[in-house]
């Protein structure tokens, strides 16, 4: 399987969205990557697992990162690729095959050797990685944060993530807790002999009800926290008072909270509730200092992103990260996932002006 980085960013992009490449089913995909990237002069290429990583060493001041994934969400009879009207379509063209397509082509056609490389700005490195799309211990940046640490440093991360074009700076936090009812069991037909856990969620409802939200404004981004009750299990048989009661929340965090602070808070939100955290992400603050010449290339005013992404785990080893991609964010995971060939094309010019003006 070999794809030529150097044809049309467009057509670059239908050849990856045509080798499948399901969470887990990456290796023919990393593989024409990293032969193709081998390839190139310029570039020091690794390999871990299905992550390919390749650097440019120019002796820059700056390093910039450019990031994405290779898997894709399950099939939905949407391959092969197809163009209609202007559009790409197929799984995976707009989350995110796209961004990393406009990063591979960038990898063959700036110029990494040679007196051409004195355009340059900065030293460049790209990342592809796998397992996005599934749980977190899979995830192939996690991975390579913890094997490879020092093949992730940058001064600034790019991540390809569809964002139709527009900065998403930082990103939310996320926790879950479980809010623990306990009672006693009795016969519904001698209902005072018993204790209704389930009757004890009105209360812990009824906080959420009146719950005040905050919104956070930060370098200008604005992050709507909320929290919401996401679950709730209780009850035995139809003639049983519950001895158990059990309600899920989800709070989703600014990033100026750590998580430490968020789950400090829903704990005094259920303050007299036994309450337990089952999982937690930290956020990512919008750190756009460091994103200032990027964010005036795109001439865009930067926006807060809702949701969890790998900009948190790049914020989680101080490197400074956002979104930036050319797919429509609300179309990733869709049967009809398409992206414009015109955003991909719009895409590549501005970060070949980015790097190299
Ligand atoms: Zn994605």
């Amino acid at each position: 399987m070999d794809l030529d980085l150097t044809a049309a960013v467009g057509e670059l992009t239908r050849q990856l969205v045509d080798v499948p490449s399901v969470s887990g089913g990456e290796a023919p995909l990393a593989d024409a990557v990293e032969k193709a990237l081998a390839a190139l002069d310029g570039l020091q290429v690794e390999r871990d697992g299905d992550a390919v990583v390749a650097r440019t060493f120019l002796g820059r001041p700056s390093r910039i990162l450019l990031a994405g994934h290779l898997d894709t969400v399950p099939l939905a009879d949407n391959l092969p690729a197809r163009v209609v009207g202007g559009r790409l379509y197929g799984c995976g063209t707009s989350d995110m095959k796209a961004g990393v397509a406009i990063a591979l082509r960038l990898a063959a056609t700036l110029p990494l050797t040679g007196a051409g490389a004195g355009a340059l700005r900065h030293d460049v490195t790209w990342i592809c990685y796998d397992n996005e799309e599934v749980a977190a211990d899979r995830n192939g940046l996690r991975r390579l944060a913890e094997r490879h640490r020092d093949w992730l440093d940058a001064d600034l991360a790019i991540l390809m993530e569809p964002t139709s074009g527009e900065v998403e700076a930082g990103c939310q936090g996320t926790l879950r807790a479980v809010v623990t009812l306990p009672g006693t069991r009795a016969h519904s037909a001698r209902s005072w002999l018993g204790d209704n856990a389930i009757h004890k969620a009105g209360e812990v409802l009824r906080r959420l009800g009146e719950y005040q939200a905050r919104t956070v404004t930060l370098d200008g981004c604005t992050y709507r926290e909320g929290l919401s009750a996401v679950r709730i299990d209780g009850g035995v048989a139809g003639n049983v008072i519950p001895d158990l009661c059990r309600v899920t929340v989800n709070f989703r965090f600014a990033p100026d909270r750590t998580p430490q602070g968020a789950f400090a808070h829903v704990r005094e939100v259920f303050d007299g509730f036994d309450l337990e955290l089952t999982d937690r992400a930290g956020g990512a603050p919008p750190g756009l200092a460091a994103a200032a010449a990027f964010v005036a290339a795109t001439g865009r005013v930067p926006v807060a992103k809702y949701g969890w992404t790998d900009v948190a785990r790049f914020a989680e080893l101080g490197i400074p990260a956002l979104n930036y991609g050319p797919g429509d964010p609300n179309l990733a995971h869709t049967r009809d996932e398409y992206v414009e060939l015109a955003a991909i094309d719009e895409g590549e010019r501005l970060l070949r002006r980015y790097l190299t003006a």
